[in-house]
């Protein structure tokens, strides 16, 4: 099989094409014949070795992945060898035209959604499901600012905020990035490049501020963000590059929370809970994952640097295989 194999930390060039043999998989596991996966910047933190990210070499990247079930252990029972599925987590990597994953982390991909969408189901709308429902507790009729709403997880937090009935506005740095998110629904766009942004968003309210903030870069924003948030209010942070002051009398005035949230923290059981719910919103056309750079595996290190540039307006894909 070829898969992308990564010896050390590094910049891009560590990600090398190779040909490899299919591991056996043990009873519980799948083989999928990988049509997409998803490029996500944790990707790219593993890969370089920031942010505390720590591996064993050599390593095939890529949590995230969509296909076509090849063979399956004889204790899987979900699935059978021709389902469409995705899956969010692998043993052998998903950057690659086939992988092995255990049957706890494969859901069937519904057939609105293409492979490239499917890819992008795991950690994008995984974030964003949490944030929303565990994290924040959002309520029906809540207003929520997504701040990043334009990247992978922000847009995601658009429809399933959608779904959940709150009004949802967001930021973005870009026209595109802007117009993505009114296409999945944003009720109202802000630029965070604009400095005033922040009251911006407060008149939009009527002053009233927001219930629920989820923060994709802490480092720059957090400050600002508390003085928006109404009585009860949450913030959520989902990203963060650096160091934040911030005034705690803001939180005090307010009743409010700063929660922290990592994908990686969800048990089996909650991963399950949320990714099939999840494909039930799939199913009824709730979502519609925004597929915006499509990469062949040989360009991997291309798509590492396209998920790191500002301007985002949708998920970034590796395409193993024609559709
Ligand atoms: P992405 O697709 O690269 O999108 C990044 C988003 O951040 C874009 O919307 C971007 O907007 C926005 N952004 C850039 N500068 C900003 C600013 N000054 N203020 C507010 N937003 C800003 O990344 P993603 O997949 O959506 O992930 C977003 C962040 O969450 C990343 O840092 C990622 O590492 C992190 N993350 C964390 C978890 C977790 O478990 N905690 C899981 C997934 C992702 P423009 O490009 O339009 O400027």
């Amino acid at each position: 099989m070829k898969v992308i194999q990564v010896s050390q930390h590094g910049d891009i060039d560590v990600l090398q094409l190779v040909e490899k043999n299919l591991p056996t998989p043990s009873p519980e596991e799948l083989v999928i014949k990988i049509y997409a996966a998803g490029v996500n910047p944790v990707d790219t933190y593993i890969r370089a070795g920031t942010n505390n990210y720590t591996t064993t070499f050599p390593y095939t990247p890529g949590k995230d992945g969509a296909g076509i079930v090849e063979a399956v252990g004889e204790s899987v029972s979900w699935f059978k060898p021709g389902d469409r599925v995705f899956c969010t987590q692998s043993i052998t990597g998903c950057y690659a035209d086939t992988a092995v994953c255990s049957q706890d982390h494969v859901y069937p991909l519904p057939d609105n959604l293409s492979f490239a969408q499917g890819a992008c189901l795991g950690i994008p709308y995984g974030t964003a499901w949490l944030a929303l429902h565990q994290r924040a507790a959002a309520i029906a009729g809540e207003t929520m600012l997504i701040h990043g709403a334009s990247g992978g997880v922000g847009l995601a937090a658009i429809e399933l905020g959608n779904a959940h009935g709150l009004t949802v506005l967001g930021t973005a740095s870009t026209e595109l990035g802007t117009q993505s998110a009114y296409q999945q629904g944003a009720d109202q766009m802000f630029n965070h490049n604009d400095q005033n942004h922040w009251q911006a968003i407060k008149g939009y309210t009527q002053n009233q501020g927001i219930d629920i903030i989820l923060e994709m870069l802490a480092n720059i924003n957090l400050g600002q963000d508390l003085p928006l948030l109404t009585k009860g209010g949450r913030v959520i942070i989902i990203g963060s590059r650096g160091e934040v002051t911030i005034n705690p009398r803001d939180l005090m005035a307010r009743n409010a929370d700063i929660r922290g949230l990592a994908l990686a923290n969800a048990s089996l059981e909650e991963r399950q809970a949320m990714y099939n719910n999840i494909v039930e919103l799939a199913k009824d056309g709730k979502i519609n994952p925004v597929v915006k750079h499509a990469f062949t595996l040989e360009e991997a290190g291309k798509a590492h640097q396209q998920v790191m540039t500002k301007g985002a307006a949708g998920n970034v894909v590796l395409i193993a295989r024609p559709e």
